[in-house]
C-alpha cells in the first residue's frame, strides 16, 4: 500500500471488466486519495454502490469527474466520443483524460477535438481481459504482469504521461508507448483478427450443429471450446473494435486469407511437407509465448483434469 497516493481523487465512468478491475487493484494498492464511479446503467451503480470496493458512486458523468485529477474511461470504444463531449466542461484544470479502449486511433479521433486546452490527454490500452464483463467481472489482479500501452498525441505534457505511466506500473502491468496508428495495426493481427475468427468458426459450427444435432458441443474438447471461449467475449465492445480498426483490421484479413488459401491449396494436392513446415513454425511461436512469460506452460491452458479411480486392490 502506497503512503501517499498518485492521485488525490480518480474517476472511472464505466464499472465493467476492466473499470471494476482498475478500481479494485487502485484500492488495493493505495493509488487514490478517493475513488468515484459512474456506470449509465443504474443497476450497475446500485450493484457497485453494494460492493462497497469505491468511494463515491456518481449518478451522472459530469458528476462523477468534477474534481477528479485522473479521469478514465472504461466503456466501449463507440461510446467515448459523446462521453468526452460530456464531461468536457466539467473537468478540472490540469486533470488527466485517458481510457482503456481496444482500438486507440478513433478513439484520439472522437475524444481529442471535445477536451479542453488545459487538460491532458494520455490514451491507454492494457492488453489484459477475459470473456467476462459486468460489476462484479473485474479482479484486482488482472493487469499483473500484462501490457499496457499508452498512445499519447505528440506533444502532451511528459509530466502526465509519466503520471499515468506510473499509475498502471503500481497496479502491476508493463507500460510501453506506441503511435496509435503502430498500435490498432498490431493488436489487429493479435486480438481482433483472432476474435473474428473465433466469432466466425463457433457460428459455423453452430450451423453444423443444426445438422449433427448435439455433437458438436459434445465433442467440443477437440480444439472447439477454447474458440467459444473467446467468442463469449462482449457483443458491444466487440462490434465497436471492429467498427473502430475497420482498415487494419482488413488489411490482416486480407493477408489471412492468402495463408489460408496456401494450406488449402496444401491439403488438397496432398502436399504434407508444406503442412509439416507451417504447424513446426507456429508451434515456436506458441513456445517463444510461453518463454516470455505471456502464457502458462502447462498442458491445456492449465486446466485441471480428473483423477483416474484407484483400482481396488
Ligand atoms: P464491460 O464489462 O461491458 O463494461 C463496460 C461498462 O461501461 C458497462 O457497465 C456499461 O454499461 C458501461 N457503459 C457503456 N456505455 C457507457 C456510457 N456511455 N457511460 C457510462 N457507462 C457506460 O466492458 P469492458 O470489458 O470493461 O470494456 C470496457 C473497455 O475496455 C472497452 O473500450 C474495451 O475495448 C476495453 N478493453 C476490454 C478488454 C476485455 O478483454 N474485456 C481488454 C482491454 C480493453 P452497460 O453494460 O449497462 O451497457
Amino acid at each position: 500500500m502506497n503512503a501517499t497516493p498518485l492521485f488525490p481523487r480518480v474517476a472511472l465512468i464505466g464499472f465493467g471488466l476492466i473499470g471494476g478491475s482498475i478500481a479494485r487493484a487502485a484500492r488495493a494498492q493505495g493509488l487514490a486519495g478517493e475513488i468515484v464511479i459512474t456506470d449509465h446503467s443504474a443497476k450497475t451503480r446500485a450493484r457497485v454502490a453494494e460492493l462497497g470496493i469505491v468511494d463515491r458512486v456518481a449518478e451522472t458523468n459530469a458528476e462523477a469527474v468534477k474534481g477528479a485529477d485522473l479521469v478514465i474511461l472504461c466503456i466501449p470504444v463507440g461510446a467515448c466520443g459523446p462521453v468526452a463531449q460530456e464531461i468536457a466542461p466539467h473537468l478540472k484544470p490540469g486533470a488527466i483524460v485517458s481510457d482503456v479502449g481496444s482500438v486507440k486511433g478513433a478513439v484520439v479521433r472522437d475524444v481529442a477535438p471535445h477536451l479542453p486546452a488545459n487538460v491532458h490527454f494520455v490514451p491507454a490500452h492494457p492488453v489484459a481481459g477475459t470473456e467476462h464483463s459486468g460489476p462484479d467481472s473485474g479482479f484486482a489482479e488482472l493487469f499483473i504482469d500484462r501490457w499496457c500501452i499508452l498512445t499519447p498525441p505528440e506533444g502532451t505534457d511528459p509530466t502526465a504521461v509519466e503520471r499515468l505511466r506510473a499509475f498502471w506500473a503500481a497496479i502491476g502491468a508493463k507500460v510501453e508507448i506506441m503511435t496509435p496508428d503502430h498500435h490498432d495495426l498490431v493488436l489487429a493481427i493479435t486480438s481482433h483478427l483472432p476474435h473474428l475468427i473465433a466469432y466466425t468458426i463457433v457460428g459455423t459450427a453452430d450451423e453444423l450443429g443444426k445438422v449433427t444435432s448435439s455433437e458438436v458441443m459434445k465433442f467440443s474438447a477437440g480444439g472447439f471450446r477454447d474458440f467459444t471461449r473467446i467468442a463469449a467475449s462482449d457483443p458491444t465492445m466487440w462490434r465497436d473494435v471492429f467498427l473502430a480498426n475497420k482498415d487494419a483490421v482488413l488489411e490482416m484479413l486480407g493477408t489471412f486469407n492468402e495463408d489460408l488459401s496456401k494450406l488449402t491449396r496444401a491439403i488438397r494436392r496432398g502436399d504434407g511437407e508444406a503442412l509439416f513446415d507451417h504447424f513446426t513454425s507456429t508451434r515456436a511461436i506458441r513456445r517463444g509465448i510461453v518463454e516470455i512469460g505471456q502464457d502458462s506452460p502447462a498442458p491445456d491452458f492449465g486446466r485441471p483434469h480428473a483423477n483416474l479411480a484407484k483400482k481396488p486392490d
